[in-house]
């Protein structure tokens, strides 16, 4: 019996990974079609951790004038009011200046303020000077058999085991309606290319709730870095990234 739990256990939220494709193949999802600005939903508890990645003594990707930790750090601000705007009004941010922060100071934070949903926020560049677009990633890690179930366990064991693993799977499962919430708004509203990925991004993989870290587009590409430190564009990304989030928050 047990191991029959742990066989669908382990291999349930397969199915669920299987659509994730690129932006031209992935399937639409009801999460579009939700009212963005349900603000009856929203005052509903809703806990926000923007993390602008890098700051301080780390830039980040640099290309000419343009730097990560500045363009990401704009961004964060824009998003917070946003979704202040859209009365979610818990909001927090990992870093509100140029400061260096640790990676793991950005999960402790993010975990003892207990957030909803932790955003990171990065900014990509490539050799390829005309790559641009977005990507989500969100985390990586698929819990191997051999580490589900200690060898002899006790009862409590297994309990603490079994509980860990569905936090584990529902943190998964939402991060990647997230993603596609995130997708289909960003996409649909620019005529630009995105892509849903996982990797094992150290906050993504190591905060407690469902997170994404978006790379907001690509800095090597002279127009896209153009845009990303204009303050309208900033401003209308912040907008249409708040909309994702709401959209996220109606389905649960
Ligand atoms: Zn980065």
């Amino acid at each position: 019996m047990l191991k029959l739990f742990f066989f669908l256990l382990l291999t349930l939220p397969l199915t669920a990974f299987a659509s994730v494709t690129d932006s031209a193949s992935a399937p639409a999802t009801e999460v579009a079609s939700a009212p963005a600005t349900n603000l009856a939903s929203a005052e509903k508890k809703f806990r926000v951790v923007i993390d602008p990645g890098h700051g301080g003594s780390d830039f980040g990707a640099v290309r000419d004038s343009f730097k990560e930790s500045k363009i990401v750090l704009e961004l964060a601000r824009h998003l917070k009011t946003s979704l202040e705007e859209l009365n979610v009004k818990d909001v927090h941010l990992t870093r509100e200046s140029d400061q260096t922060l640790s990676l793991k100071e950005r999960v402790t934070k993010a975990n003892e303020i207990g957030a909803d949903l932790f955003i990171s926020l990065h900014a990509n560049t490539s050799s390829q000077p005309l790559w641009s677009g977005m990507e989500f990633y969100f985390n990586a890690t698929s819990r191997p058999a051999a580490e589900a179930v200690p060898l002899k366990p006790t009862n409590n064991e297994v309990v603490s085991q079994i509980q860990k693993d569905f936090r584990h799977y529902e943190k998964t499962e939402k991060s990647l309606v997230l993603s596609k919430s995130m997708q289909l708004v960003l996409t649909d509203s620019r005529e630009q290319k995105s892509i849903i990925k996982r990797a094992p991004f150290y906050v993504i993989e190591n905060t407690q709730m469902p997170s994404i870290l978006i790379e907001i587009g690509f800095i090597s590409n002279r127009r896209e870095a153009q845009k990303l430190i204009d303050p309208a564009y900033q401003k209308e990304l912040a907008q249409l990234i708040a909309k994702a989030l709401m959209n996220y928050q109606l389905r649960y």
